[in-house]
């Protein structure tokens, strides 16, 4: 079996090194001229969906250097008021509603750099992963499914995986039944140097998961910290993989979010705005906050700040298909007030895998796999969306998802 992933982000890469360790033939096509190219964020929150993804898929060696990379935060989502005095400190799992499974001798939460995260998830896969290969469209019939790239390439295989994201063009044909909505919610997302945040910052906010200041209209600082157990351009070798990691520097995850409106212009003006004029606005907004908390984002990292405009998908019944799915924020996108997406992609990529190894040793035809799989996938995946929208409507006054 031949499986076409179009889009290389965190669950097209756990897919792919799932299906490689299990000996499937898999090619993955990413947009992107390089895993770089853009500014994709900064700190993820994994907990044990996606730490148990991540376990299954990678080679044991990759998986240490997961860990060995991984921050160990204390397991709290803690409230301040806006002079950084605590309010509320929750243990994560009640207020992710992360009560699931876990193996014992795994983390249950951690913290990790986005890119150092993708860039372990990339290992192994240099000649399989190809870059700058925009997906158009596909075309399917008796002997599979032909993937159809904007630069003229045709790809042949005989099944394809849309693991492309919020704006997924695959989801477009695959369901277009499907409905997206705008969640009201706007942020802008840059870091602090550990040194600096540990000035301006309590320690709290350097130990836990994910701090969030909040006030009455619903407007949000939130920090959450990285600290590299090992340096990540020092990990590989510490334990003989020879490709060297990008260096990084310890940091806090800076996002200031909220209503739209508070943003000012409309999202096409916000967007032409520099990084140093997005920081700007961040600590504009923060501006009637006691200086305690306004300060924050003034002592970010320059040119780390970008805007994010918050989508949230609306759960519909996603219609079985004979040879091509769907996966991640592809089918199920929500605003990260919980910090669950990546998780829930991640864990799409493990259960779509077990799936695909049904068809492999002839325990199931491709169609009935993928129709478990889907059933399974966007029972657990829509659930999360509506857990996400309910805390995104309390914390960042996010729109409603609509009944
Ligand atoms: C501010 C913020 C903070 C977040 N924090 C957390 C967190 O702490 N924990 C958590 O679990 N989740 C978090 N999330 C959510 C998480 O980032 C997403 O859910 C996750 O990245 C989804 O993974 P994915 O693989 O489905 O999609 P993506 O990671 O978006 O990957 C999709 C890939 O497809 C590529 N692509 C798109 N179109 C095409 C095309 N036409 N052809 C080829 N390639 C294409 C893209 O370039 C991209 O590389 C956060 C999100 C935001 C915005």
């Amino acid at each position: 079996m031949t499986v076409i992933i179009i889009g290389a982000g965190i669950g097209g890469l756990c897919l792919a090194q799932n299906l490689k360790k299990n000996g499937i033939n898999v090619q993955v096509f990413e947009r992107d001229a390089s895993a770089n190219q853009r500014l994709q964020g900064y700190r993820l929150h994994l907990d044990a969906d996606g730490i148990l993804a991540i376990k299954e898929s990678l080679p044991e060696k990759l998986f240490q250097l997961f860990e060995l990379t991984s921050t160990n935060p204390l397991p709290y989502t803690t409230i301040l008021d806006t002079e950084l005095k605590l309010s509320k400190r929750f243990p994560i799992d009640s207020y992710s509603k992360t009560e699931h499974h876990v193996e014992t001798g795994i983390a249950k939460h951690l913290n990790v750099n986005r890119a150092t995260l993708r860039e372990i998830l990339l290992m192994g896969l240099e000649d399989i992963c190809h870059f700058g290969a925009k997906f158009d469209h596909y075309k399917t019939d008796e002997s599979g499914v032909t993937a159809f790239f904007e630069d003229g390439r045709t790809v042949k295989g005989d099944m394809l995986v849309g693991a492309d994201g919020a704006g997924s063009v695959v989801r477009k044909q695959r369901a277009p039944e499907a409905t997206f909505m705008d969640s009201g919610a706007r942020a802008i997302y840059g870091r602090i140097k550990i040194d600096e945040a540990q000035k301006v910052l309590p320690s709290l906010c350097i130990a836990d998961v994910f701090t969030a200041v909040s006030d009455v209209r619903k407007l949000i600082l939130g920090v959450g910290p990285i600290i590299f157990p090992v340096r990540p351009e020092l990990a590989s070798q510490s334990i003989g993989i020879d490709k060297t990691l990008n260096p990084q520097h310890d940091y806090v995850g800076c996002i200031v979010s909220g209503r739209k409106d508070f943003f000012g212009s409309n999202d096409a003006e916000i967007r032409k705005k520099t990084s140093d004029e997005l920081q700007q606005l961040a600590i504009d907004l923060l501006s009637s906050w006691p200086s305690e908390a306004s300060s924050v984002p003034a002592v970010g990292e320059k040119g780390s700040f970008f805007y994010i405009e918050m989508t949230s998908s609306i759960p519909f019944n996603l219609q079985p298909h004979p040879n091509v799915t769907l996966l991640g924020d592809a089918i199920h996108t929500m605003t990260p007030s919980l910090g669950r997406g990546a998780n829930v992609a991640l864990r799409d990529s493990t259960i779509l895998s077990k799936a695909l190894m049904k068809v492999v040793n002839g325990e199931k035809e491709l169609a009935t796999s993928l129709k478990e799989y889907e059933t399974e996938m966007t029972e657990y995946g829509f659930n999360v969306v509506r857990h996400s929208a309910e805390m995104g409507t309390k914390l960042l006054g996010q729109d409603p998802l609509p009944n």
